[in-house]
């Protein structure tokens, strides 16, 4: 159902974000009304608001007349001014009591209007039990902040009607942002596709995979803006727990989910992220402490023959990098005997052994522990396309092997990091699990595909969507590595989707 978008509306509670959604309105051409409790707050938003539209307008990025966009932000005294607004949305405290007050007042004072909550953790359902008319009560979930991210998901409550979803997602696309529909449940789309971002890094340090710092420098050379322990030091790892919390209470323990006890110990010695200066980094002057990314070693010459195996985009990748870099590549062992055999993931059965040289292999399927049990093997693991390599070895890995797959990949001009043994290493973990994730999202109806890939690109910045990656990496890549975890772990966290495996169904599944 198409709409026009609201021409008066109203944003109460004016904070972090609520300025932002003004500014937004006012832009959309809606003349908007700001309400706030606090003295003054919601002065300083309409502020704020302006000079975001004046700056906008100084770099040449402002369509319309600025003056006029900022004239239409007025701030109101009063939440009887909202009773004509066509749509008010709301950005108070996300505490349930707060908003269900703030439902039942404006249910009274603005009989017309659509009510619209910004809430990130509470179900709009519930939000919706205070007002007069659920059926006007829907999600417009904004991230943060509003103006530079381009994404607003809309959530339908169990009674959200047609024409306020239709209301809620014309003024989002006014506002100029991406609109996308996501199911009420924790999360919604974007925030629930992300979980394993987060949770996965924590559970790779529980195991003392790698460290921090070396976790958040892999996924950083894999293109996102900022590793997760940086992240949650940034939105606080207190907060970042809670919302934990509610996931896993939400869905009645769902494994996945399980907050970390590391992050609770990191509350209890009052390490909460920038905030207090300390998280899992330190500050000083308010600006992070952490040692230089892994660099590429010196290039190593190429040494003449290395062979790799295996038909996933990573060993086409690393077979094109290696012959660009001057090495003579093969498929498989012939007479010569190569400097360094590369095996990435299953081989064709039939194929002779290879053998008769150091050997490096990807540990996607399993740890290199179960691939090489008591053998002399380096393991790798990297996803195309490929930023940086990690490298793992077991008690019995041979320096030969250690050594020639490090200068091996110094030779293609890759940086190398030396991390834990386990199925994926830490980024191709990682990304499995927000494959996963978005796979069991699909299958409960929580977004469509591509709204899934947009949502997190543009809600959080990520490199690609978690289908996009799919297909670079491959998504029997994505499986085995899920596979190999349920196998090493036996637990249940590991499971993976039923719909990765029905492999057209998962690139086809949309709305
Ligand atoms: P904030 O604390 O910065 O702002 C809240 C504002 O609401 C304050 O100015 C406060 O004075 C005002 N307020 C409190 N009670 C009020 C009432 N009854 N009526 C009118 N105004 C009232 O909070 P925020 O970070 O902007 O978050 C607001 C909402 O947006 C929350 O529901 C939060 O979950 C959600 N959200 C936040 C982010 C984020 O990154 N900050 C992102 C997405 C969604």
């Amino acid at each position: 159902m198409s709409a026009a978008p609201a021409r008066l509306l109203g944003v109460v509670g004016a904070g972090t974000i609520g300025s932002g959604i003004a500014q937004l309105a006012a832009q959309s051409g809606a003349r908007t009304l700001v309400f706030d409790v606090a003295e003054g707050a919601a002065e300083r938003a309409v502020e704020r608001a302006r000079a975001g539209i004046a700056k906008l307008a100084a770099k040449d990025r402002f369509d319309g007349d600025p003056d006029e966009a900022a004239a239409r932000l007025q701030v109101v005294g009063a939440l009887e001014d909202l009773a004509d607004c066509e749509l008010v949305i709301e950005a108070i405290p996300e505490r349930l009591e707060l908003k269900h007050e703030l439902f039942e007042r404006l249910s009274a004072l603005a009989p017309r209007a659509v009510l619209a909550s910004n809430t990130s953790s509470l179900p709009i359902t519930t939000i919706a039990r205070a007002a007069t008319d659920t059926s006007r009560v829907v999600g417009m979930h904004f991230f943060n902040p509003p103006p530079l991210m381009a994404l607003v998901e809309v959530v339908a409550g169990v009674d959200t009607s047609e024409e306020a979803l239709a209301l809620a997602r014309a003024t989002g696309e006014a506002m100029g942002r991406r609109v996308i529909d996501a199911a009420d449940g924790p999360g919604f789309l974007v925030n629930r596709c992300n979980r394993p971002f987060g949770l996965e890094a924590l559970r790779l340090l529980q195991e003392r995979i790698a460290d921090v710092e070396t976790i958040d420098a892999i996924v950083r050379a894999a293109g996102f803006p900022m590793g997760p322990f940086e992240l949650q030091d940034l939105v606080g790892i207190d907060v970042g727990f809670e919302v934990s919390r509610s996931f896993y209470e939400q869905s009645f323990g769902e494994p996945r989910w399980r907050p970390s006890p590391l992050s609770a110990r990191m509350i209890a010695a009052g390490r909460l992220g920038r905030k207090t200066g300390r998280g899992w980094y330190r500050y000083e002057h308010g600006r992070i402490v952490r040692p230089p990314d892994p660099q590429p070693a010196a290039a190593a010459e190429p040494k003449g023959l290395v062979v790799i195996s295996g038909f996933l985009p990573v060993a086409d990748e690393l077979r094109e990098r290696a012959a660009e870099a001057g090495w003579e590549v093969d498929e498989h062992s012939g007479a010569e005997v190569p400097w360094l055999i590369l095996e990435c993931g299953p081989r064709d059965p039939d194929a002779p052994p290879l053998q008769g040289a150091p050997r490096a292999l990807l540990c996607a399927e399993g740890p290199l522990h179960a691939l090489d049990p008591g053998g002399s093997s380096a393991g790798f693991h990297a996803l195309s396309p490929i930023g940086m390599v990690e490298l793992t070895r077991t008690a019995d890995t041979s320096a030969p092997a250690a050594e020639r797959t490090e200068a091996f990949f110094a030779s293609l001009g890759l940086p190398t990091v030396w991390v834990g043994d386990a199925p994926g290493l830490v980024l191709g973990r990682i990304v499995a699990q927000l494959v996963n994730e978005c796979a069991f999202a699909l299958t409960e109806g929580v977004g469509g595909a591509q709204d899934i890939d947009a949502g997190m690109v543009l809600g959080l910045n990520h490199p690609r969507g978690p289908l996009e990656w799919a297909d670079l990496v491959g998504l029997d890549h994505i499986v085995m590595i899920l596979d190999g975890l349920r196998e090493e772990y036996g637990e249940e966290r590991y499971r993976a989707a039923p719909l990765l495996r029905r492999i057209p169904a998962f690139h086809e599944h949309d709305h």
